[in-house]
């Protein structure tokens, strides 16, 4: 009975309540357990694409996906006085039925979509050991299981990954950039728009959706070395956003201030996964664990809703893991890759190096935005197949 076997997934974002959804109604026995204390709502936006669009539709989410979505008009590039310098159409990113929302939207969407799987909040998995016959876990709180499969879709600093297919220092390929995030209040910017400013290297910026009341300061900064701070270490990493984006330029100050005070700040590295196998016995990763792309790609989201529909296809169709799990690697080995590839344009784009750069981005933005131009530097990636 190849599809009575227990699965269990760790991470309730977006790749693991999309599995979960895939192998409950395949048959299989999904159990979900999550870090966080509870869902988290809100969170930064995410892009439905190609393939995506149609797996959603499958799931029956897609009109609540379009009523919940985000509304982004324009990418607005700002000066030190917060005069215009340079708009790019979102439409220019995206292909007509393409949607972005909210992650935690996603996320609840995803949810409610799997009835009657069983969550675990505030818990985590502790250890796992491969065995003939299945995976014994250990969590945190305690609790000892033995499961048939165990899949890791928590995210870009995967424990899962970490424990059983490769070490988080060899998977991990920085880009070169750094990001934080955090909640403003939305009235440094106009609604519909993401409003940018940038120096050289540097980038300062509000998302603010129109169909939303909330706000979100975004920056970047280039550092081609990996900086050494505890992820879990706040206040290092507010010191850090301090330290490179100390500018009086539009304004900057008052946002890095709002973020650092806000209950969602959080810096990282943007940093993809690319590793040689997304599987290990009988352990495999789906989505930002596996293969993540960053925030520059645009395909993160898009990704996890395609990497965690093939997994559990594959591993229905088959009662051998190892086969489906090479199946799973190879549909999706090539999309990943071309995803990850994407992310030069943008990079340059939204933090260029120079003054001449940022120079030279405003006054083709234009061009860049005129068909084909947008299509073959913007859109390459996306996959058209539903
Ligand atoms: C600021 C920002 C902007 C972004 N913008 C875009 C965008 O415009 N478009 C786009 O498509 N994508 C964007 N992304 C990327 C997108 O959010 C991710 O690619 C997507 O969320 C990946 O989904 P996932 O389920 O694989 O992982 P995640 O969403 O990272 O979820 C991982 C889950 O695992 C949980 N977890 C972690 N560790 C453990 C553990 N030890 N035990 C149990 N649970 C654990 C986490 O709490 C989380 O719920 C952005 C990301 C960021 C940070």
């Amino acid at each position: 009975m190849p599809n009575s076997r227990n699965v269990l997934i760790s991470g309730a974002s977006i790749a693991g309540p999309a599995l979960a959804y895939w192998l409950q109604r395949n048959g299989l026995r999904p159990t979900v357990v999550e870090r966080a204390p509870a869902p988290r709502p809100g969170g930064n936006g995410v892009d439905l694409r190609g393939a995506s669009i149609g797996i959603a539709e499958r799931m029956g989410i897609l009109p609540t996906l379009r009523a919940r979505a985000t509304d982004i008009r324009d990418l607005v590039f700002v000066d030190a006085a917060g005069d215009i310098a340079a708009t790019i159409p979102t439409s220019s990113f995206n292909a007509p039925g393409d949607l972005e929302i909210r992650r935690g939207d996603l996320s609840e969407a995803l949810h409610a979509a799997t009835g009657d799987v069983e969550y675990r909040y505030d818990d985590t998995v502790n250890s796992l050991t491969q065995q003939p016959d299945g995976v014994a876990v250990t969590f945190g709180s305690g609790r000892e299981e033995m499961y048939d499969l165990v899949v890791g879709a928590d995210g870009l600093h995967s424990r899962v990954r970490n424990l059983a297919v490769i070490p988080e220092a060899e998977a991990t390929h920085h880009l070169g950039y750094y990001f934080a995030v955090g909640e403003v209040e939305p009235d440094f910017t106009a609604p519909g728009a993401v409003t940018l400013y940038n120096e050289p290297g540097r980038a300062a910026g509000v998302y603010r959706s129109a169909a939303h009341q909330d706000a979100t300061a975004i920056f970047f900064f280039r550092e081609p070395l990996a900086l050494d701070f505890d992820h879990h270490d706040r206040e290092a990493q507010i010191a850090l956003l301090r330290r490179y984006l100390d500018s009086d330029g539009w304004h900057v100050r008052e946002l890095v201030d709002a973020a650092a005070a806000s209950a969602g700040f959080y810096l990282d590295a943007v940093s993809q996964i690319r590793i040689p196998h997304w599987t290990s016995g009988r352990v495999a990763l789906v989505g930002d664990a596996g293969y993540c792309a960053t925030l520059l790609s645009g395909a993160g989201a898009t990704l996890a809703l395609e990497g965690a529909h093939r997994l559990a296809i594959e591993l229905a169709a088959t009662a051998d893991h190892r086969v489906a799990f090479a199946r799973y690697e190879a549909a999706m080995r090539p999309i990943v890759t071309k995803r990850q590839r994407a992310t030069r344009v943008s990079g340059a784009l939204l933090v260029p190096a120079a003054r001449s750069h940022i120079r030279l981005r405003n006054r083709l933005a234009k061009l860049l935005t005129t068909e084909p131009i947008a299509a073959a530097l913007f859109r390459q990636s996306s996959s058209r197949a539903a």
